[in-house]
C-alpha cells in the first residue's frame, strides 16, 4: 500500500482499518466518555500504557481516523487534529515555547498568525520576523536561545515562497524545531517532511476539507526531529521513541489543557472532503495559473503575485519544490486609478468572502478586511498595499472565471 499513489492511499485508507461492517468511512463517534470493564484498563489508558479513549476533549476514534489520513498524506509519524488551524498553531507555540525563548518567524505569514505571534511576545517569547525567502536572514537572526523557526510554504496572502529546504538545513544543523505551515501548498503539492520540517501545520478548513463546510486544523510530526535535543519536553512525555515526544506534548497541552478539540461530526466531513484533494488541487492550480496570466496583462492591474508566473521572484524555486503546481492563491494589486470596491461589486460569479482553498472562487480586499486591524505600518512591513486583492481560485470552469474578472475590470 505504501508504494501506491497519493489518492489511492487516501481513498483506500478505510479498508486498511478495522471499521465496523466493512464501512468505508470511519464511524462518527458522538460519545463524550469511553467506559472500561476493568479499572486497570482505564488507568492504563490514562497513563499512556495502552491505546484507547477517555474523554472526547483528547480525541475520538473519528478524529483518530482523520489524523491517520493526514499522517498518510504528510508521510509523518503522527498527527493531532484541532478545531481550527489557529487552534493547531496555538497548541504548537504554547505547548513547546517558554518565556525567554527566541522564535524566528517569516514576516510573510497569515495575518491572524502574525497577531498570535504578537500575543506570544507578550508572554515573554522573543520574536524576530525575517524575510524567509532568504535563508541568510534566518541564519543572521539565530541567537543562543533560538528554539524554533516558523514559516509558511507559500505565504498567505503575498505568495512568497520561503527558502524551505535551506532553512530546514539550518534548523537541522542547530537542532531547532522547524515548523512549516503547509496550508497553501497542502501535502498534495509536497509533504512538509521533504523540506526537513519537524512539524507540519495544515488548516483543514482550506484545501484539505475543501468544501467550505467545516473548520479544522492539524499538526503532523514528521519524525525527522529528535525531541531529546529539545529542552522543554516534560519528564512524563520522555518515554519510548524520542522522535514522538513533541507531538505527545502538543496533544496533552494543546487538546487536554487548552481544549481546542475537533468534533467527530466535523472530522468526518473533513475526511470525506480530503479524499478528492488531488482532483480539486489540479483543477484549482490550472485555473489559478490561467487567471494569473490573464490579470497580469490587464491594463488596470499593477501586478499579480503568483508563483506560477515567471515574473514571481521565487518562480524557479516554486517549480523545483512543487513540480509545476503553484497553488490557488493570487495576490493582485490594482492600479491606483482602479476603484477596488467598485470592481469587486461588479463581479457576478466570484464571491466576496474571506477564506481560501474552497471549491468556489473567493476574493477580498485584504487591507480593508483581514489586515485592517493590524494598521498601516504592519501592513507595509508585510507588503499589503490598500488596493491588494486576495483571490482564492476554485474549481469552476476557467472561461467563466476569466470572463467574470474581464467584465468586472472592463471600461464602462
Ligand atoms: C487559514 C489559515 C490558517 C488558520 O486556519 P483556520 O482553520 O482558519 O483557523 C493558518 N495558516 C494559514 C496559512 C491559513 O491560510
Amino acid at each position: 500500500m505504501s508504494n501506491t499513489g497519493f489518492t489511492t492511499q487516501i481513498v483506500h485508507y478505510g479498508h486498511r482499518t478495522d471499521t465496523e461492517h466493512g464501512a468505508v468511512h470511519a464511524a462518527v463517534h458522538p460519545s463524550t466518555e469511553y467506559t472500561y470493564h476493568d479499572a486497570h484498563d482505564l488507568a492504563a489508558v490514562f497513563q499512556n500504557r495502552k491505546k484507547g479513549y477517555t474523554y472526547g476533549r483528547t480525541g475520538t476514534p473519528t478524529t483518530a481516523a482523520l489524523e491517520a489520513q493526514v499522517t498518510t498524506m504528510e508521510q509523518g509519524n503522527g498527527t493531532v487534529t484541532f478545531a481550527t488551524g489557529m487552534a493547531a498553531l496555538n497548541a504548537v507555540f504554547f505547548a513547546l515555547l517558554r518565556h525567554g525563548d527566541h522564535l524566528i518567524a517569516s514576516k510573510y505569514i497569515f495575518g491572524n498568525t502574525n497577531s498570535l505571534l504578537m500575543t506570544l511576545e507578550n508572554f515573554g517569547v522573543e520574536l524576530t520576523l525575517v524575510d524567509a525567502t532568504d535563508v541568510a536572514q534566518v541564519q543572521a537572526a539565530l541567537r543562543p536561545n533560538t528554539r524554533m523557526v516558523f514559516v509558511e510554504t507559500i505565504a498567505n496572502p503575498g505568495t512568497q515562497v520561503a527558502d524551505l529546504k535551506a532553512i530546514g538545513d539550518v534548523c537541522q544543523a542547530h537542532k531547532l524545531v522547524y515548523v512549516v505551515d503547509s496550508t497553501l501548498s497542502s501535502p498534495y503539492l509536497r509533504p512538509g517532511r521533504d523540506f526537513g520540517a519537524s512539524l507540519v501545520v495544515n488548516s483543514l478548513s482550506k484545501h484539505l476539507g475543501g468544501h467550505g463546510n467545516a473548520l479544522g486544523g492539524a499538526v503532523t510530526q514528521t519524525g525527522l526531529y529528535d525531541w531529546a535535543d529539545f529542552p522543554h519536553i516534560y519528564e512524563q512525555y520522555r518515554k519510548d521513541d524520542s522522535r514522538t515526544w513533541g507531538l505527545l506534548q502538543i496533544k496533552k497541552k494543546g487538546l487536554r489543557d487548552m481544549g481546542g478539540t475537533l468534533s467527530s461530526d466535523v472530522a468526518h466531513r473533513l475526511a470525506a472532503g480530503a479524499e478528492t484533494i488531488a482532483l480539486r488541487m489540479d483543477r484549482i492550480c490550472s485555473n489559478a495559473l490561467a487567471l494569473a496570466r490573464f490579470l497580469d496583462t490587464h491594463p488596470l492591474v499593477e501586478r499579480v503575485q503568483y508563483p506560477g508566473l515567471d515574473t514571481h521572484p521565487q518562480h524557479q524555486r516554486a517549480t523545483e519544490f512543487f513540480g509545476g503546481l503553484y497553488g490557488g492563491l493570487l495576490g493582485v494589486v490594482l492600479k491606483d486609478q482602479a476603484d477596488v470596491f467598485e470592481c469587486l461589486n461588479r463581479l457576478r460569479i466570484v464571491a466576496l468572502a474571506t477564506h481560501l482553498g474552497d471549491n468556489r472562487t473567493l476574493v477580498l480586499p485584504a487591507a480593508h478586511t483581514i489586515y485592517y486591524e493590524m494598521g498601516a505600518e504592519r501592513r507595509a512591513l508585510m507588503g499589503i498595499p490598500d488596493n491588494f486583492l486576495r483571490i482564492s481560485v476554485g474549481i469552476e470552469e476557467e472561461a467563466d472565471l476569466i470572463g467574470d474578472f474581464a467584465q468586472a475590470l472592463a471600461d464602462r
